[in-house]
Protein backbone atom coordinates (compact mmCIF):
# COMPACT_ATOMS: atom_id res chain seq x y z
CA UNK A 1 0.00 0.00 0.00
CA UNK A 2 0.96 3.54 -0.39
CA UNK A 3 -0.07 6.94 -0.16
CA UNK A 4 1.93 8.45 -2.61
CA UNK A 5 1.10 8.79 -5.99
CA UNK A 6 2.79 6.35 -8.11
CA UNK A 7 3.32 7.12 -11.06
CA UNK A 8 4.96 10.82 -11.83
CA UNK A 9 5.63 11.92 -15.57
CA UNK A 10 9.20 13.08 -16.57
CA UNK A 11 7.65 15.93 -18.05
CA UNK A 12 6.27 16.62 -14.65
CA UNK A 13 9.11 16.25 -12.93
CA UNK A 14 11.71 18.38 -14.71
CA UNK A 15 8.90 21.20 -14.01
CA UNK A 16 8.63 20.77 -10.39
CA UNK A 17 12.15 20.79 -10.58
CA UNK A 18 12.74 23.76 -12.22
CA UNK A 19 10.09 25.07 -9.68
CA UNK A 20 11.99 24.37 -6.68
CA UNK A 21 15.37 25.55 -8.30
CA UNK A 22 13.43 29.04 -8.80
CA UNK A 23 12.24 28.79 -5.59
CA UNK A 24 15.32 28.11 -3.84
CA UNK A 25 17.08 31.22 -5.56
CA UNK A 26 14.20 33.53 -4.92
CA UNK A 27 13.10 32.47 -1.36
CA UNK A 28 16.17 30.53 -0.09
CA UNK A 29 15.73 26.85 1.24
CA UNK A 30 12.46 25.77 2.41
CA UNK A 31 12.54 25.30 6.44
CA UNK A 32 9.69 22.71 5.75
CA UNK A 33 8.22 20.21 3.17
CA UNK A 34 4.87 21.45 3.90
CA UNK A 35 2.87 19.14 2.04
CA UNK A 36 5.02 15.95 1.18
CA UNK A 37 3.11 12.61 1.97
CA UNK A 38 2.71 12.29 5.88
CA UNK A 39 0.30 9.34 7.38
CA UNK A 40 -0.10 6.93 10.32
CA UNK A 41 -0.60 3.33 10.98
CA UNK A 42 -1.74 1.76 14.53
CA UNK A 43 -2.11 -1.16 15.76
CA UNK A 44 -4.54 -2.60 19.12
CA UNK A 45 -2.63 -6.06 19.43
CA UNK A 46 -2.89 -9.17 17.28
CA UNK A 47 -4.23 -12.82 18.02
CA UNK A 48 -7.03 -15.53 18.07
CA UNK A 49 -9.37 -12.44 16.71
CA UNK A 50 -12.12 -14.32 14.99
CA UNK A 51 -15.90 -13.04 14.27
CA UNK A 52 -17.12 -16.27 16.31
CA UNK A 53 -15.56 -14.46 19.43
CA UNK A 54 -17.17 -11.14 18.40
CA UNK A 55 -20.06 -9.62 19.48
CA UNK A 56 -21.46 -6.95 16.62
CA UNK A 57 -21.59 -4.65 19.39
CA UNK A 58 -18.17 -5.04 20.38
CA UNK A 59 -16.89 -4.89 17.32
CA UNK A 60 -18.26 -1.70 16.62
CA UNK A 61 -16.58 -0.38 19.71
CA UNK A 62 -13.30 -1.51 18.62
CA UNK A 63 -13.86 -0.42 15.15
CA UNK A 64 -14.77 3.18 16.68
CA UNK A 65 -11.62 3.90 19.06
CA UNK A 66 -9.38 2.96 15.98
CA UNK A 67 -10.76 5.21 14.38
CA UNK A 68 -10.65 8.08 17.08
CA UNK A 69 -6.96 7.17 17.50
CA UNK A 70 -6.58 7.23 13.76
CA UNK A 71 -8.37 11.12 13.15
CA UNK A 72 -6.55 12.42 16.20
CA UNK A 73 -3.38 11.29 14.44
CA UNK A 74 -4.48 12.88 11.55
CA UNK A 75 -5.53 16.28 12.81
CA UNK A 76 -2.04 16.36 14.30
CA UNK A 77 0.11 15.57 11.19
CA UNK A 78 -2.34 17.95 9.16
CA UNK A 79 -1.80 20.98 10.95
CA UNK A 80 2.34 20.54 10.88
CA UNK A 81 2.54 18.41 14.39
CA UNK A 82 5.78 15.92 14.33
CA UNK A 83 5.53 12.48 13.91
CA UNK A 84 5.66 11.93 17.79
CA UNK A 85 3.00 14.22 18.33
CA UNK A 86 0.82 12.05 16.62
CA UNK A 87 2.01 8.99 17.77
CA UNK A 88 1.53 9.47 21.56
CA UNK A 89 -1.32 11.49 20.67
CA UNK A 90 -3.40 8.62 19.08
CA UNK A 91 -1.50 5.75 21.68
CA UNK A 92 -3.41 8.10 24.39
CA UNK A 93 -6.80 7.86 23.02
CA UNK A 94 -6.34 3.68 23.11
CA UNK A 95 -4.50 3.60 26.29
CA UNK A 96 -7.10 5.19 28.07
CA UNK A 97 -9.87 2.61 26.81
CA UNK A 98 -10.55 -0.43 27.88
CA UNK A 99 -10.75 -2.05 25.16
CA UNK A 100 -6.75 -2.57 24.52
CA UNK A 101 -4.83 -4.42 26.73
CA UNK A 102 -2.54 -0.89 27.40
CA UNK A 103 -2.92 1.90 29.97
CA UNK A 104 -6.39 1.11 31.35
CA UNK A 105 -7.58 -2.17 29.95
CA UNK A 106 -4.15 -3.56 30.93
CA UNK A 107 -4.22 -7.16 31.67
CA UNK A 108 -2.92 -8.77 35.05
CA UNK A 109 0.48 -10.49 36.17
CA UNK A 110 0.17 -13.81 37.92
CA UNK A 111 0.31 -12.19 41.46
CA UNK A 112 -2.95 -9.84 40.54
CA UNK A 113 -0.73 -6.70 39.57
CA UNK A 114 -0.81 -4.56 36.55
CA UNK A 115 2.75 -3.53 35.16
CA UNK A 116 2.77 -1.64 32.32
CA UNK A 117 5.30 -1.21 29.41
CA UNK A 118 5.56 1.29 26.47
CA UNK A 119 8.56 2.97 24.62
CA UNK A 120 8.76 5.55 21.44
CA UNK A 121 11.25 6.67 18.92
CA UNK A 122 12.15 9.31 17.27
CA UNK A 123 13.42 8.39 13.87
CA UNK A 124 15.28 11.87 13.07
CA UNK A 125 17.38 11.74 16.27
CA UNK A 126 17.74 7.90 17.42
CA UNK A 127 16.31 9.28 20.20
CA UNK A 128 14.34 6.66 22.04
CA UNK A 129 12.58 6.15 25.35
CA UNK A 130 10.91 3.77 27.40
CA UNK A 131 9.42 2.17 30.74
CA UNK A 132 8.90 -1.32 32.02
CA UNK A 133 6.67 -2.73 35.10
CA UNK A 134 5.20 0.79 35.88
CA UNK A 135 2.06 0.79 38.41
CA UNK A 136 0.72 4.49 38.78
CA UNK A 137 1.08 6.45 35.36
CA UNK A 138 -2.30 6.65 33.41
CA UNK A 139 -0.26 6.79 30.49
CA UNK A 140 3.13 5.17 29.87
CA UNK A 141 3.50 6.40 26.75
CA UNK A 142 4.10 9.78 27.60
CA UNK A 143 6.35 8.73 30.49
CA UNK A 144 8.28 7.29 27.70
CA UNK A 145 8.69 10.51 26.03
CA UNK A 146 9.58 12.15 29.17
CA UNK A 147 12.31 9.34 29.39
CA UNK A 148 13.24 10.60 25.90
CA UNK A 149 13.34 14.45 26.21
CA UNK A 150 14.01 14.96 30.07
CA UNK A 151 16.36 12.47 31.28
CA UNK A 152 20.24 11.08 30.13
CA UNK A 153 18.64 7.55 29.77
CA UNK A 154 16.61 5.21 27.39
CA UNK A 155 14.99 2.90 29.66
CA UNK A 156 13.54 2.84 33.11
CA UNK A 157 11.94 0.08 35.17
CA UNK A 158 9.39 -0.41 38.25
CA UNK A 159 9.63 1.87 41.30
CA UNK A 160 12.18 4.50 39.33
CA UNK A 161 10.27 4.99 36.56
CA UNK A 162 7.16 5.52 38.66
CA UNK A 163 9.04 8.28 40.67
CA UNK A 164 10.21 9.61 37.57
CA UNK A 165 6.84 10.17 36.41
CA UNK A 166 5.78 11.73 39.66
CA UNK A 167 8.55 14.31 39.22
CA UNK A 168 7.44 14.88 35.63
CA UNK A 169 4.04 16.19 36.54
CA UNK A 170 2.40 13.26 34.73
CA UNK A 171 -1.36 12.18 35.56
CA UNK A 172 -0.89 9.14 38.64
CA UNK A 173 -3.64 6.84 39.42
CA UNK A 174 -4.16 4.55 42.08
CA UNK A 175 -2.81 0.92 40.74
CA UNK A 176 -6.56 -0.13 41.34
CA UNK A 177 -7.37 2.08 38.37
CA UNK A 178 -6.08 -0.36 36.21
CA UNK A 179 -8.68 -3.18 37.28
CA UNK A 180 -11.33 -3.87 35.10
CA UNK A 181 -13.59 -7.45 35.49
CA UNK A 182 -12.90 -8.82 32.17
CA UNK A 183 -8.83 -8.79 32.19
CA UNK A 184 -9.83 -10.03 36.17
CA UNK A 185 -11.89 -12.72 34.62
CA UNK A 186 -9.03 -13.73 32.01
CA UNK A 187 -6.81 -13.92 34.51
CA UNK A 188 -8.57 -16.34 36.44
CA UNK A 189 -9.58 -18.24 33.62
CA UNK A 190 -5.77 -18.99 32.42
CA UNK A 191 -4.87 -19.49 36.39
CA UNK A 192 -7.73 -22.28 36.37
CA UNK A 193 -6.69 -23.80 33.00
CA UNK A 194 -2.46 -23.94 34.85
CA UNK A 195 -3.99 -25.59 37.91
CA UNK A 196 -5.49 -28.11 36.03
CA UNK A 197 -1.63 -28.87 34.45
CA UNK A 198 -3.58 -27.84 30.66
CA UNK A 199 -2.01 -26.42 28.30
CA UNK A 200 -2.60 -22.82 27.25
CA UNK A 201 -4.94 -23.80 24.27
CA UNK A 202 -4.12 -20.69 22.26
CA UNK A 203 -1.91 -18.52 23.56
CA UNK A 204 -1.96 -15.97 20.90
CA UNK A 205 -5.28 -15.03 22.34
CA UNK A 206 -3.55 -12.88 25.46
CA UNK A 207 -2.07 -10.26 22.71
CA UNK A 208 -3.48 -6.62 22.86
CA UNK A 209 -1.02 -4.15 22.70
CA UNK A 210 -1.29 -0.99 21.01
CA UNK A 211 1.24 0.88 18.68
CA UNK A 212 1.31 3.26 16.06
CA UNK A 213 3.94 4.41 13.30
CA UNK A 214 3.99 7.85 11.74
CA UNK A 215 5.02 9.84 8.95
CA UNK A 216 5.15 14.11 9.46
CA UNK A 217 4.87 16.55 6.81
CA UNK A 218 8.48 17.28 7.44
CA UNK A 219 9.85 13.82 6.49
CA UNK A 220 10.44 12.45 9.65
CA UNK A 221 9.14 9.14 11.61
CA UNK A 222 8.59 8.06 14.81
CA UNK A 223 7.11 4.74 16.49
CA UNK A 224 5.34 3.90 19.72
CA UNK A 225 4.01 0.85 21.80
CA UNK A 226 2.05 0.38 24.86
CA UNK A 227 0.84 -2.80 27.06
CA UNK A 228 0.00 -4.77 29.97
CA UNK A 229 1.80 -7.51 28.22
CA UNK A 230 0.86 -10.89 28.81
CA UNK A 231 -1.94 -12.58 31.05
CA UNK A 232 -0.67 -14.33 33.74
CA UNK A 233 2.97 -12.95 33.45
CA UNK A 234 5.30 -13.72 36.03
CA UNK A 235 5.41 -10.37 37.48
CA UNK A 236 8.48 -8.46 37.37
CA UNK A 237 8.51 -9.99 33.45
CA UNK A 238 9.32 -7.44 30.82
CA UNK A 239 8.37 -7.79 27.24
CA UNK A 240 9.18 -6.84 23.65
CA UNK A 241 7.30 -3.40 23.59
CA UNK A 242 9.97 -1.49 25.77
CA UNK A 243 12.68 -2.26 24.27
CA UNK A 244 13.70 -0.56 21.10
CA UNK A 245 14.61 -2.71 18.44
CA UNK A 246 12.36 -5.35 19.35
CA UNK A 247 8.84 -3.90 20.17
CA UNK A 248 9.52 -0.14 18.83
CA UNK A 249 11.95 1.17 16.27
CA UNK A 250 12.05 4.09 14.33
CA UNK A 251 14.91 5.54 11.65
CA UNK A 252 14.32 8.48 9.00
CA UNK A 253 16.48 6.34 6.82
CA UNK A 254 14.48 3.80 6.67
CA UNK A 255 10.86 3.06 8.57
CA UNK A 256 9.18 3.28 11.59
CA UNK A 257 7.86 0.39 13.40
CA UNK A 258 5.16 -1.09 16.03
CA UNK A 259 4.81 -4.43 17.18
CA UNK A 260 2.23 -6.55 18.54
CA UNK A 261 2.61 -10.65 19.81
CA UNK A 262 3.71 -12.53 21.86
CA UNK A 263 7.11 -10.58 23.00
CA UNK A 264 9.57 -13.88 23.93
CA UNK A 265 9.50 -14.22 20.30
CA UNK A 266 10.34 -10.77 19.53
CA UNK A 267 12.88 -9.72 21.48
CA UNK A 268 14.47 -12.82 20.37
CA UNK A 269 13.74 -12.40 16.45
CA UNK A 270 14.88 -8.47 16.90
CA UNK A 271 11.96 -7.75 14.92
CA UNK A 272 11.82 -4.24 14.56
CA UNK A 273 15.14 -3.34 13.85
CA UNK A 274 15.65 -6.52 11.58
CA UNK A 275 12.94 -4.82 9.43
CA UNK A 276 14.54 -1.02 8.97
CA UNK A 277 18.33 -3.45 8.83
CA UNK A 278 16.86 -5.69 6.17
CA UNK A 279 15.78 -2.07 4.16
CA UNK A 280 19.23 -0.24 4.72
CA UNK A 281 21.34 -2.77 4.05
CA UNK A 282 19.68 -4.96 1.95
CA UNK A 283 17.43 -2.64 0.31
CA UNK A 284 14.66 -4.41 0.55
CA UNK A 285 10.98 -2.66 0.31
CA UNK A 286 9.14 -1.94 3.44
CA UNK A 287 6.93 -5.01 2.52
CA UNK A 288 8.99 -7.11 1.70
CA UNK A 289 11.38 -6.77 4.74
CA UNK A 290 8.50 -7.10 7.34
CA UNK A 291 7.28 -10.21 5.08
CA UNK A 292 10.75 -11.40 5.35
CA UNK A 293 10.61 -10.71 9.47
CA UNK A 294 7.25 -11.60 10.14
CA UNK A 295 6.07 -14.49 7.67
CA UNK A 296 9.21 -16.01 7.74
CA UNK A 297 11.60 -15.95 10.57
CA UNK A 298 9.20 -14.75 13.75
CA UNK A 299 6.95 -17.94 11.93
CA UNK A 300 9.67 -20.42 12.00
CA UNK A 301 11.00 -19.41 15.74
CA UNK A 302 7.34 -20.40 16.27
CA UNK A 303 6.03 -16.70 17.63
CA UNK A 304 2.60 -15.44 16.90
CA UNK A 305 1.65 -11.48 16.09
CA UNK A 306 2.56 -9.08 13.90
CA UNK A 307 3.30 -5.04 13.27
CA UNK A 308 2.66 -2.16 11.74
CA UNK A 309 5.10 -0.14 9.86
CA UNK A 310 5.83 2.62 7.21
CA UNK A 311 8.58 4.08 5.50
CA UNK A 312 10.05 7.70 4.61
CA UNK A 313 7.56 7.76 1.04
CA UNK A 314 4.87 6.83 3.60
CA UNK A 315 4.11 3.20 1.97
CA UNK A 316 2.52 1.13 4.54
CA UNK A 317 2.82 -3.00 5.69
CA UNK A 318 1.17 -4.58 8.35
CA UNK A 319 1.85 -8.50 8.26
CA UNK A 320 0.43 -10.69 11.16
CA UNK A 321 0.52 -14.48 11.00
CA UNK A 322 -2.05 -14.65 13.65
CA UNK A 323 -6.20 -15.01 13.12
CA UNK A 324 -6.52 -11.21 13.26
CA UNK A 325 -5.02 -7.65 14.32
CA UNK A 326 -6.80 -4.97 15.16
CA UNK A 327 -5.51 -2.70 12.99
CA UNK A 328 -6.02 0.74 10.96
CA UNK A 329 -4.44 3.54 8.90
CA UNK A 330 -4.86 7.07 7.22
CA UNK A 331 -3.64 8.63 4.68
CA UNK A 332 -3.05 12.36 4.31
CA UNK A 333 -5.92 13.22 2.93
CA UNK A 334 -7.59 11.51 5.96
CA UNK A 335 -8.88 8.32 4.52
CA UNK A 336 -9.11 6.49 7.46
CA UNK A 337 -9.15 2.09 6.82
CA UNK A 338 -9.72 -0.05 9.91
CA UNK A 339 -9.54 -3.82 9.74
CA UNK A 340 -9.85 -6.67 12.39
CA UNK A 341 -9.59 -9.72 10.71
CA UNK A 342 -7.57 -11.56 7.91
CA UNK A 343 -9.86 -11.39 5.41
CA UNK A 344 -11.36 -8.47 5.09
N1 LIG B 1 4.08 -7.93 22.91
C1 LIG B 1 3.40 -7.81 24.15
C2 LIG B 1 4.21 -8.49 25.22
O1 LIG B 1 4.73 -9.55 24.99
C3 LIG B 1 2.02 -8.38 24.15
C4 LIG B 1 1.16 -8.05 22.97
O2 LIG B 1 1.62 -7.47 22.01
O3 LIG B 1 -0.02 -8.35 23.02
O4 LIG B 1 4.27 -7.97 26.30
Amino acid sequence: MNFSPTTHSSAGHSYLLIISLLSLLFLGAPTTFAGENFGMVLHGGAGTISKGDMTEEMEAQYRQKLTEALEKGHHILKKGGSSLDAVAGALIILENSPLFNAGKGAVFTNNGSNELDASIMDGRSLQAGAVAGVKTVKNPILLARKVMEKSPHVLLSGEGADTFARGQGLEIVDPDYFYTERRWKSLQKVKARENLGEPEKSPDKKHGTVGAAALDKFGNLAAGTSTGGMTNKRYGRIGDSPLIGAGTYANNETCAVSATGHGEYFIRAVVTHDISALMQYKGLSLQEAANRVIVDKLTALGGTGGVVAIDKKGNIAMPFNTKGMYRGWVDKKGNITVKIYRDE
